[in-house]
């Protein structure tokens, strides 16, 4: 292995889903991703499914992390209630993280004899210039615990070394930090923000990094036709353990859905690092128009080792939105972890794995 910039030719994506129902399209994917490589971070929502989702993710990962993610308490969305029922139940997170090993009883891994269960210490989502105390006070209750553990922090909106609260709250976080934990830079919205994220996650990840520990940066994807995903170049040019998001997931999701009478296909372009909408009179008539297009004709290789494509390509599809739920999250994960995966092992720098977002990225720091 060479050193300095050229040491990491790979990345670990880390693919963040929520315990909601055992039904729910997410748990019926699991047994599908074959990838021993993916890092579930799994946000429990409730403590009825959370044993299901664990006892699932284990026994087909290394490693999972695992949340309660009170940022979900701040806007309205579909798991606000159930949260708020088992915060009234554990109102320290950490308890209920306690709780949780105890349940699971999780024996150490074999190679390094740490622990499949990584609690992930996260806070409320103050995100223009967040305070850390939170996570500070969580990482103390943890540490004696769990080893290894890690820590969700909100990129800022504004330039960290321009806010002394943040910037001071954030060097006491890493402080308290024991060696060798996973420091989850988080982005609270990427679309307007790419510039300062941009210098934020250079920033951040450079300390994090200097005192030893592994960084991810999630959610630099806007999983909408406009947005772009950012995640491969930011941990491409910054040496960072890897990136993830909700595998095209909204990251609040919405109470329960309108009467669409369009259909819709989301297709993700791993060469373009975005989504692409394929709209229908119905999911036969969309299907149609995915499979009619440039994209889809230009992208046959990729097909080869998606079995949600090939299910596509051998017309074994179905119409109900669950079916296109399920395609749009596989083929995501799957363009990563094989496409971009490949493509990495190929390039030099961001602007060479992915021109387009560093050309984003120019433009908005000149506009900006
Ligand atoms: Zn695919």
């Amino acid at each position: 292995m060479s050193s300095g910039g050229q040491a990491s030719r790979n990345f670990q994506y880390m693919w963040i889903l929520r315990g909601g129902s055992t039904r729910s399209v997410e748990f019926n994917l699991i047994p599908y991703l074959t990838d021993k490589t993916l890092l579930p971070l799994l946000e429990v929502t409730d403590d009825q499914t959370v044993l299901a989702f664990a006892g699932r993710l284990t026994s087909n990962f290394r490693e999972v992390f695992v949340d309660v993610p009170r940022y979900l308490l701040d806007r309205s969305n579909k798991f606000q209630e159930a949260l708020r029922e088992l915060l009234r139940a554990y109102p320290d997170p950490v308890d209920f993280l306690v709780t949780l090993k105890s349940w699971m009883n999780w024996p150490p891994l074999p190679s390094s004899g740490s622990s499949p269960f990584i609690p992930v210490a996260s806070s409320h989502g103050n995100v223009v210039s967040p305070d850390y105390s939170d996570q500070i006070i969580m990482v103390r209750s943890l540490s004696g615990q769990f080893s290894p553990i890690a820590v969700r922090v909100a990129v800022p909106q504004l330039t960290i070394t321009n806010i002394a609260s943040t910037n001071n709250s954030y060097t006491s976080l890493l402080q308290q930090l024991p060696r060798n934990s996973y420091v989850l830079l988080d982005v609270p919205v990427i679309s307007g923000y790419v510039p300062v994220a941009a210098l934020n996650i250079r920033e951040m990840s450079l300390r994090a990094r200097q005192m030893g520990h592994k960084v991810f940066v999630l959610n630099a994807f806007d999983p909408f036709p406009t947005g772009h995903n950012f995640g491969p170049y930011f941990a491409f040019e910054n040496q960072l353990e890897g990136f993830g998001d909700f595998a095209t997931e909204p990251r609040i999701p919405l109470e329960g859905g309108g009467g669409y009478s369009t259909s819709i296909i989301k297709y993700y372009d791993h060469e373009r690092f975005r989504i692409e909408e394929f709209r229908g009179n119905g999911y036969q008539d969309a299907e149609n128009r995915l499979t009619a297009s440039t994209i889809w004709q230009h992208q046959s290789s990729h097909r080869s080792n998606c079995r949600a494509c090939l299910e596509v390509e051998h017309s074994n599809y179905q119409v109900s939105p669950a079916y296109w739920k399920q395609f749009r999250i596989e083929h995501y994960i799957t363009c990563i972890v094989n496409d971009t995966q490949n493509l990495y092992g190929t390039v030099t720098s961001g602007p060479d794995l992915d021109p387009i977002g560093q050309d984003i990225i120019i433009r908005g720091s000149q506009t900006g």
